[in-house]
């Protein structure tokens, strides 16, 4: 039995928590027999493909960029409604004394508002990739060279967003890592013939329920029907979630980015992610298991 742990020399790093040693080399050993060919990465988007902070100054996320349009910024009522949600569920997505299964009715309550609030705004694509190139939000050091990875060895990546999927896709397309092995499932705007908002075009997917998502009832999912083993990408814990609704995927190694209320959170955050990386704004981890997975097939 090989030890991949030990070969993997960047998981020996201080900010690398890793509970069950013997069940990751497992994993790694299981998802290394597979090769490229069933290999599939599921990744977050916001505060996982973006990073968490830059200098202390946290990110936008893909909602918080949509606020920044203008129709939606000069909108008083919309800004008052959205700050307010805000102040109110953030705390309890984050509250690592509130469990899961009582967060996902406040988290459903906080999607549902949110899309009544965005609907009747009017947005433009080109709002859209204004707002994009005005924010930038910077990318995990890494990320592009990892997507151009995944794309180059045709590895399939799903980025599964509880977010904005209009400004999703936009952040990726303007980084150039909306590569053709890319596919995006988000919350992705519904319009009328004139352009105003009418809310999401499918079920909402808020940060706990993307267990339960239909990734089945996706093109997506065909595509990947071969490929039984996963390495997920998440700052959420029910990111870790993400290939729950894959019955094809067999080994799925969950990597979770902690950043805020980092002593409070470990202990859960090293139950559901097989490697928990504290306060790391790269992608070193997830490319050097890639690597490894790819030089292990030579
Ligand atoms: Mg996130």
């Amino acid at each position: 039995m090989k030890n991949p742990i030990e070969e993997i020399g960047i998981l020996h790093r201080s900010n690398v928590h890793i509970k069950n040693k013997d069940k990751l080399n497992e994993i790694l050993n299981n998802i290394a027999r597979g090769g490229l060919r069933k290999l599939q990465v599921v990744s977050d988007f916001d505060k996982t493909i973006t990073k968490q902070h830059e200098d202390g100054i946290p990110h936008l996320s893909s909602f918080a960029m949509f606020s920044r349009i203008r129709s939606a910024a000069e909108d008083e009522t919309y800004q008052a409604t959205v700050k307010k949600l805000r102040q109110k569920y953030y705390p309890i997505e984050l509250d690592p004394h509130i469990p899961v299964k009582d967060k996902i009715k406040h988290m459903e309550d906080w999607w549902n508002l949110s899309e009544k609030a965005i609907s009747g705004l009017m947005v433009t694509q080109q709002d859209i990739d204004d707002v994009c190139l005005e924010c930038k939000p910077s990318l995990r050091n890494g990320c592009k060279e990892f997507f151009r990875d995944l794309n180059d060895s045709n590895v399939p990546a799903l980025v599964f967003s509880a977010g904005c999927g209009d400004i999703v896709a936009a952040v990726l397309k303007h980084a150039g890592v909306y590569l053709p092995n890319v596919k995006v499932i988000s919350n992705f705007l519904k319009f009328n013939e004139d352009g105003t908002i009418m809310g999401f075009k499918d079920k909402i997917i808020h940060v706990f329920n993307k267990n339960e998502y239909a990734v089945k009832n996706t093109d997506f999912y065909g595509e990947v029907a071969d490929r039984e083993n996963a390495i997920v990408l998440g700052d959420s814990l029910g990111d870790a979630a993400m290939t729950q609704g894959m019955e094809h995927c067999q080994n799925a190694l969950k990597i979770g980015f902690l950043y805020e209320q980092i002593e409070d959170s470990l202990p859960q955050y090293l139950d559901t992610f097989d490697i928990v990386l504290v306060d790391d704004q790269t992608m070193d981890v997830p490319r050097a298991i890639f690597d490894y997975i790819r030089d292990a097939a030579r």
